[in-house]
């Protein structure tokens, strides 16, 4: 029969994964097919522990996690730990290991290089990671107004629903801004339209530092801007408008002496549709009584 068992032996050793069979309570080896060997830092005919193969956060996971999994459920699958190589090369390999009934006192453990699933897994993670990232860019792109950089009517009508919402909720006033340019087409037509994208920009990195961070301001039509912000009061509101529109008027645009007109509108209870028209509707007001003005509808 020797003949048999080498042959068997021979055939184990053959498998590509490693075989090992340990102790359950300290975990030394038992017995274990060359594979395992060529896998791991031991040397046929180890008796170490099956713990001295793995890196230390690998040691710890088998600690904490797979042997009292093991020890309770008798079995334990596709655990993903890593072996610290002679040469300090971690390999990942998958860990299955069994207690059975036959042998009560003894783990059997297969333990197979798993370092193609990882490769391939770490280049999912990479690929989702990407995805993720360009996912966040075009989002950003479709929230944003290409010239000025301030977010667009889509966004602003998006974000100025969530601080309405949030205003009405608590009982505060709420105001919206619609500022426009004045005589914007005629300083297209004099000065040329790529002027008139400057004069945009400008007007745009204007408002910036004078609106707060809490408050939402967007270039929501052509030489069209708006804010929703909460407001202490309409008087708080009107102050807040004539301290953008002087700002404006103050600097000179591209070389040119360029005023808005805004027309506003505060609320406790109003929708933002509704607060659209009423401002829209006193910025037309405005342009009728000579504009570079603020005009204020406490609703
Ligand atoms: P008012 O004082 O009454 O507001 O007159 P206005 O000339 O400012 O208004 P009007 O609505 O007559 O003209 C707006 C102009 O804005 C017309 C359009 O060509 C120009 N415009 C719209 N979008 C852009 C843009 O992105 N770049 C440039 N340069 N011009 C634009
Ligand atoms: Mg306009
Ligand atoms: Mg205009």
């Amino acid at each position: 029969m020797p003949h048999v068992a080498a042959t068997i032996q021979s055939a184990i050793d053959l498998f590509p994964c490693g075989l090992v069979v340990t102790k359950r309570n300290e975990r030394t080896i038992v017995a274990a097919n060359q594979h395992f060997y060529d896998l791991c830092p031991l040397q046929p005919g180890s008796s170490a522990s099956i713990s001295a193969i793995f890196t230390n956060a690998s040691r710890i996971m088998l600690e904490s996690y797979v042997m009292p999994l093991l020890l309770s459920k008798q079995q334990c699958d596709e655990i993903q730990l890593s072996i610290e190589k002679e040469n300090g090369e971690r390999l990942p390999v998958l860990v299955n290991a069994r207690i059975t009934t036959e042998f009560p006192e003894l783990i059997h453990w297969v333990i197979t290089a798993a370092k193609q699933r990882d490769e391939l897994y770490q280049e999912l993670v990479n690929l989702r990671n990407h995805l993720e990232y360009k996912a966040e860019v075009f989002s950003n792109l479709a929230r944003t107004d290409e010239l000025t950089g301030l977010l667009n009517r889509r966004a602003f009508i998006e974000n100025a629903e969530i601080l309405i919402g949030d205003a009405q909720r608590q009982q505060r006033p709420y105001a919206f801004f619609m500022m426009d340019i004045d005589n914007f087409k005629a300083i297209n037509d004099r000065y040329g339209h790529d002027v008139g994208d400057r004069v945009l920009r400008d007007i745009a990195n204007i408002f910036k530092p004078n609106v707060r961070d809490t408050d939402t301001l967007a270039r929501v039509g052509g030489e069209e801007f708006a804010i929703v912000a909460q407001v202490q009061s309409a008087e708080h509101a009107k102050a807040y408008a004539e301290r953008l529109r002087e700002a404006v008027s103050a600097e000179s645009v591209a070389g040119i002496q360029v005023t808005i007109s805004i027309g506003l509108a505060t609320s406790k209870q109003h929708s933002l549709s509704q607060l659209f028209k009423h401002a829209d509707k006193l910025l037309y007001a405005v342009k009728n009584t000579g504009k570079n003005q603020v005009m204020l509808t406490a609703l």
